[in-house]
């Protein structure tokens, strides 16, 4: 799996449509301090279904949101896509070519696209799941989180640990299980004092 391409448009200092694409071997970005590097890096995480605004450097998700400038009024909506080169079925979708696309309106409206098709944010995150990829994955480090790890409590290094193994998915399905288990129980008890009273 290779990532193609990344389209930003309205995204932080973004504000015309800017496509980057990805050849192969590795790709540096280089420019002055502020000039938007990480803002790139926070689009991929973005696009991929980050949820805190603190995560992206901002205090609420709109945040996100090319906010003008001196000579250019402030947008209304952010959108950025991203494309993977999918042909060795390494995300698990029968899609050669994926395409995610998310977007976010002032008003707070937002929609998540793959290939074309609205879907919820459950689904961009089930295609990235035990993938490496995804919120919380290793496969972008920001500055400061190699720190993090090192200073980490023991449980919270297991969970890392337990990520990067691939258990999350079924970990995710044992708490589901569970929970259909009590509710099914509690079922059980209602039926056995019904039963109990008609005696
Ligand atoms: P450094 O080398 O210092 O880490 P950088 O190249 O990584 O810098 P970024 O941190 O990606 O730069 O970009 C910071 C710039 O993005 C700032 O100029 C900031 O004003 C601008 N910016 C962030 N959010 C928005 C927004 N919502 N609207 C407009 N500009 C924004």
């Amino acid at each position: 799996m290779k990532l193609k391409t990344l389209e930003i448009s309205g995204f932080k200092s973004f504000a015309d449509r800017t496509k980057i694409e990805f050849m192969p071997g590795i790709t540096g970005v280089v420019g002055p301090n502020g000039s938007g590097k990480s803002n790139i890096i926070e689009a991929i995480r973005w696009v991929m279904g980050e949820q805190s605004a603190k995560g992206l450097r901002g205090d609420k998700m709109s945040d996100v949101i090319f906010g003008g400038t001196s000579q250019r009024a402030p947008l209304n909506r952010a959108e950025v896509s991203i494309t993977f080169d999918n042909t060795d079925r390494y995300l698990n979708s029968d899609y050669s070519e994926i395409r995610i696309t998310r977007a976010l309106y002032r008003n707070g409206d937002s929609k998540y696209q793959i290939n074309g098709t609205t879907v919820r944010l459950k689904d961009i995150h089930e295609l990235f799941m035990d993938s490496g990829l995804g919120r919380e994955s290793f496969s972008i480090i920001s500055q400061g989180r190699v720190e993090s790890i090192f200073s980490a409590k023991p449980e919270e290094r297991r969970s890392i640990i337990e990520d990067v193994a691939g258990v999350y998915k079924y970990k995710q399905n044992k708490d589901k299980a569970e929970k259909e288990l009590t509710g099914v129980q509690d079922n059980l008890n209602r039926v056995q004092d019904i039963l109990y009273e008609l005696e």
